[in-house]
């Protein structure tokens, strides 16, 4: 495959941060109010910290505003919850995320469904998991899968009639990825831990998305000729030949599945850029939604 093969994350993304910066100008102009995104971090994962520190360079860098609440790895559920309430209830915040994973004495779903829908960013709250399934109403949609799906449109301009196979099954990826391909009018399949002859599966793929966690599963022979390789996968590996040094790779073997792939995202450079610009998408739509205008056209 020649490199017009690879879909590039990390440009679309960076076109798409642009788009947003826009909307965001337009508004303040039009309207007088700046998109405020608000991030929860409770403990000191470190890989929630990059996560957390890019979130908050991107947002100020799209001309919006950034309050960050750090709490400490014992805070209690109800403090926690306590500090979501009174972000519901401040107009500077338009969007809040709390950073997964939470500490153990956290249930993360008691905290999820405090966000009001609205202002639910990250799109996991049950208000919005359902008006992603049932079509009432306007979601907040998760930002990985929304991202998968931008790349996709991007490709094909169409999905009518393909057949979607998403390896992965969980909340935050595996389901919503699937709604979002069956409002595009792909014939969906999910695939998981479960399923039969995976592999033949993933063979009669248009389109295949891995989100398992699970470094490089996703073989070349399981690639259609000429089908699209969404990679998902965010795995730390040691590598002998830099000698143990950690590299990421994703949920698919890139140089197996690239020889038969039509198109297939990079790791890192692919899925990942796409995940924090959606967020910062989700927010500058939450604010307009706020202030009484149609969604912007990102
Ligand atoms: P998750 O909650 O652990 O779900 C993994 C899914 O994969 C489950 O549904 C599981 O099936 C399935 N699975 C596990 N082993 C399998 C196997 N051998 N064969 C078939 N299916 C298998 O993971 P997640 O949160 O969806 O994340 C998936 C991957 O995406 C991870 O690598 C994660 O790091 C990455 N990720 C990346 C981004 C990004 O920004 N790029 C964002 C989120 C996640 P069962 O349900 O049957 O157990």
């Amino acid at each position: 495959m020649s490199d017009g093969n690879i879909i590039d994350g990390k440009a679309f993304a960076a076109g798409l941060r642009g788009r947003v910066a826009e909307k965001v100008a337009a508004l303040k102009a039009e309207k007088g109010v700046t998109p405020g995104l608000a991030v929860v971090l409770v403990g000191e994962d470190p890989a929630s910290q990059v996560y957390v520190r890019n979130k908050a360079k991107q947002t100020v860098e799209c001309g919006m505003e950034y309050f960050e609440h750090r709490l400490s790895p014992e805070t209690f559920q109800e403090d926690l919850l306590s500090l979501v309430e009174q972000l519901n209830g401040d107009e500077r915040v338009h969007g809040i995320l709390v950073q997964l994973p939470l500490p153990k004495q956290i249930d993360a779903n008691a905290v999820i469904n405090t966000i009001r829908p609205e202002k639910d960013v990250d799109g996991f709250h049950v208000v919005n998991a359902g008006r992603l399934m049932t079509g009432a109403g306007k979601p907040m949609v998760p930002c990985t899968p929304l991202g998968c799906l931008m790349l996709l449109l991007d490709r094909h301009g169409d999905l009518s009639g393909k057949n979607a196979v998403v390896v992965g099954r969980s909340n935050i990826v595996g389901k919503p990825m699937a709604q979002l391909l069956l409002g595009a009018n792909a014939t969906v399949t999910i695939a998981h831990s479960r399923t039969a002859d995976l592999p033949g599966v993933c063979r009669q793929a248009d389109i295949v998305i891995a989100a398992v966690g699970r470094p490089e599963m996703v073989k070349g022979d399981w690639i259609k000729p000429g089908a699209t390789v969404i990679d998902v996968g965010i795995n730390r590996v040691e590598s002998a030949e830099e000698g143990g040094k950690a590299r990421l790779v994703g949920d698919v073997d890139f140089a197996g599945a690239a020889e038969a792939a039509g198109a297939i995202t990079p790791v890192p450079g692919g899925v990942g850029p796409m995940t924090i610009a959606c967020l910062l998408a989700n927010c500058a739509t939450a604010a307009y939604r706020a202030a009484g205008l149609e969604d912007p056209e990102l």
